[in-house]
């Protein structure tokens, strides 16, 4: 044994890119396995399913984006914030955006993830709001109670109607939550503020139906809901062009202008612009191709996990989740320390963990043991099965003790305490 390799064995170097699902559970999951070293773009891990409970004010930011600084023992895992811009595989070093020196390692594990996919539609990716950080959420807080503020007290139900006209873009799982958080807000800002008529929550689906490739009994209970909280479907429909205030539908070869005070985006997810840069086998949707054992084909040194790397050996339903992400993260841990211990790496094996689904402020649908359940008992439900799911026992305790003490109601829009940006 030569003196790197035994530098390696002794203090391995073990650098992890991305701090969403995958990358924080790796690095959790290594802590003090080596000189393990978190970088991330954002200061803090985000539980995307609950984003939109965060929009309606049912969580806080605290609950579901913790700082890394709060979650990480920093003797044990280093972090860097920052934007890694290149990957040198020859040299086994990462370039970081605003950083000289470059880190070096001796495993990688890439957890990137995507980004909106705007799909080129003309006007989206300048006038379209996208729905997949904390900002993204404040932002369409905010364009919701600019809408409401404009709405003269005596304003004709048609008039407000119009004022408070959005437009969810894609009707898949995340355009279904998003849509029935928005609509019960809406409503029942309406409601407190005495305005006559309704707002209008309209909700964009390419495909014939919505939240395609659920199982039909979770199908039925999404559309009921939907209907029930007024949420308008435009299915087979597509969306030709977004304008500063509405979007161009094509339907059945027929195009209608909708205005609208807000056009927000939820269909689709784009590969990462750094994994689209990296000289390494790739599927032809840009996916990262590894091995059973997720390591990166041809770089044994190499892992990736999550949104970025295509996995074949699950049911398609799991590609793209939190679910996978969170699983993978087990086995990257665990083949990292069998490499670093001069072992074998396994072969994982993921499974699909159920289905669940927000559905406004008092609802969702929650497919588990084949079974599906609905109603206030789901919500409670989905709400468990995530705080199960939130980073370390210590931050797990804390938002399980805010939630049973302080409730999770929903925060009306425009009261005190919206935080209000320029
Ligand atoms: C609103 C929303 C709701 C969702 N709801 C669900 C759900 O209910 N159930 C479910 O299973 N899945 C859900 N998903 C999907 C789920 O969030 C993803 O599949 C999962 O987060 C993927 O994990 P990941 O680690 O691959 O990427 P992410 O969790 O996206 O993490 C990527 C990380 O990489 C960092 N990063 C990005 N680029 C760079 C760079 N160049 N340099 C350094 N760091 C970088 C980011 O800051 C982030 O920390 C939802 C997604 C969204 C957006």
């Amino acid at each position: 044994m030569d003196a790197s390799e035994e530098k390696v064995e002794e203090r391995a170097r073990i650098l992890v890119i991305g701090g969403g699902f995958g990358g924080l559970f790796t690095a959790l999951g290594l802590a003090g396995a080596g000189e393990v070293t978190l970088v991330a773009a954002d200061d803090h891990f985000l539980h995307t399913p609950l984003l939109y409970e965060y929009l309606s004010g049912e969580v806080e930011a605290w609950h579901i984006a913790p700082h890394f600084r709060e979650l990480l023992d920093e003797d044990k895992v280093r972090f860097v914030q920052g934007a890694v811009t290149d990957v040198d595989f020859d040299h086994r070093e990462v370039t970081v955006a605003g950083r000289v020196r470059k880190l070096g390692y001796d495993y990688l594990v890439l957890s990137v993830g995507g980004i909106t996919n705007f799909w080129g539609v003309e006007g989206a990716e300048a006038y379209a709001l996208p729905f997949r950080k904390i900002r993204h959420a404040d932002d369409l807080r905010k364009r919701m109670i600019d809408a409401l503020d404009r709405i003269p007290p005596d304003a004709a139900p048609q008039d407000a109607r119009r004022a408070a006209t959005f437009v969810v873009v894609g009707g898949g799982a995340s355009g279904v939550e998003l849509s029935t958080k928005m609509s019960d807000l809406l409503r029942d800002a309406f409601r407190r503020r005495g305005l006559r008529g309704e707002p209008r929550v309209v909700l964009v689906e390419m495909g014939r139906q919505v939240v395609p490739g659920m199982d039909s009994e979770i199908r039925a209970v999404v559309e009921k809901v939907l209907a029930e909280k007024r949420v308008e479907i435009f299915s087979e429909t597509k969306v030709v062009e977004v304008l500063k205030r509405g979007v161009v539908l094509e339907h059945a070869g027929e195009r209608e202008t909708i205005e609208a005070s807000g056009v927000v985006w939820t269909a689709g997810v784009r590969i990462n612009p750094l994994i689209e840069r990296l000289d390494v086998e790739k599927t032809k949707n840009g996916l990262l191709v590894v091995e059973p054992t997720l390591q990166v084909r041809g770089r044994p040194e190499v892992f990736a996990l999550g949104d970025i790397a295509y996995f074949p050996h699950v049911a398609p339903s799991l590609a793209g989740t939190a679910q996978i992400a969170f699983q993978q993260s087990k086995l990257v841990a665990r083949n990292v320390q069998e490499l670093i211990d001069g072992g074998v790496p396994a072969a994982g094996h993921f499974e699909e963990l159920g289905e669940a689904v927000s559905l406004g402020v008092d609802d969702a649908a929650v497919l588990t043991a084949g079974r599906v359940v609905g109603g206030q008992v789901a919500r409670q439900a989905r709400f468990a099965l995530y705080t199960s799911r939130l980073p370390t026992w210590h931050h797990r305790l804390r938002v399980g003790a805010a939630w049973f003490f302080g409730g999770k109601a929903p925060r009306p829009l425009g009261l005190q305490g919206d935080i209000i940006k320029g």
